[in-house]
């Protein structure tokens, strides 16, 4: 996979280069690449940004210099009029995605980070200010998939936070970057719902002990028991959740004691 990222400040982006995305990038899993938007400024000023059309407080991310930088990271045509320039792969695998972090996108789930890490190219155009001229991901959308995502119900100040956890979240599924592929087929979301507690040495710290079960050696037992404890905390802390799980008797049995 390849993962580009534009952004006014690459500094803040470092850490893709670092610990397992640093070390999937050694092994060749993964290539970054991330571009300070203004080189592609035609000012003086290197400006980015202007007053918002229709008044209000705040700028707005110019469409122009975020052009000239999404087509070239894109291999789109120069002018977005331009239709000629690129024909989109039927392979969805292969066709890059531009990846707009907004707080007015669409919420960024599990079940996107497995979508996201089936293609080959991500673009994150990493707004800041009151956000990127919305003609921007319009005109794109003709020419590559584009979706605007949304870390959570809360205002960041800018994209580059949610490039750092769409980024982790996607690159840890690609087969080979974790040490042990079931570490996340059994972390939460991904049976739907969240992972129960979990506990390590000493068998009793500051007099707490640990379940007794998880020292039983019956795996039969101890992965009953993960379900049910798994449930209950779902049930507890994310019960919406529980409507697209499919449950057993056993499972219902739970949740009803
Ligand atoms: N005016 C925008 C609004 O109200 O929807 C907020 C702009 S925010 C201050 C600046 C940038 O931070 C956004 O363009 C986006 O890149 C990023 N951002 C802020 N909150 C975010 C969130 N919850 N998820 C993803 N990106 C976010």
């Amino acid at each position: 996979m390849r993962i580009d990222a534009l952004t006014i400040f690459p500094e803040y982006l470092e850490p893709l280069g670092t610990a397992i995305l640093g070390r999937a990038q050694t092994k060749g899993l993964l290539e970054v690449g991330v571009h300070d938007l203004r080189n592609w400024t035609r000012d003086v000023h290197r400006s980015v940004d202007d007053t918002p059309f229709g008044g209000g407080p705040g700028m707005v991310m110019l469409p122009g210099v975020w052009w000239a930088g999404l087509s070239e990271v894109l291999g789109l045509p120069t002018s977005p009029q331009d239709s000629s320039e690129t024909t989109p792969s039927d392979d969805v695998g292969r066709r890059p995605l531009l990846v707009v972090p907004t707080p007015a996108g669409r919420p960024f789930t599990q079940q996107l980070a497995e979508e996201f890490a089936t293609r080959s190219h991500l673009v994150f155009a990493c707004g800041r200010y009151e956000g990127i001229d919305q003609r921007v991901f319009d005109a794109a959308a003709e020419h590559v998939d584009v979706v605007e995502v949304s870390l959570g119900d809360y205002v960041l100040i800018g994209g580059e936070v949610a490039v750092l956890a769409i980024s982790e979240a996607v690159v840890r599924l690609i087969p080979g970057v974790l040490g042990n592929q079931r570490s996340h087929e059994e972390d939460s979301f991904s049976d739907g719902l969240l992972e129960g507690p979990s506990y390590t040495r000493p068998e009793v710290w500051e007099g707490i002990a640990v379940p007794e079960v998880l020292k039983s050696g019956n795996h039969a037992r101890i992965d009953r028991w993960r379900r049910d404890q798994s449930l209950l905390r779902t049930a507890e802390r994310r019960p919406e959740l529980l409507a697209d799980v499919e449950l057993d008797k056993a499972d219902f049995a739970v949740l009803r004691s």
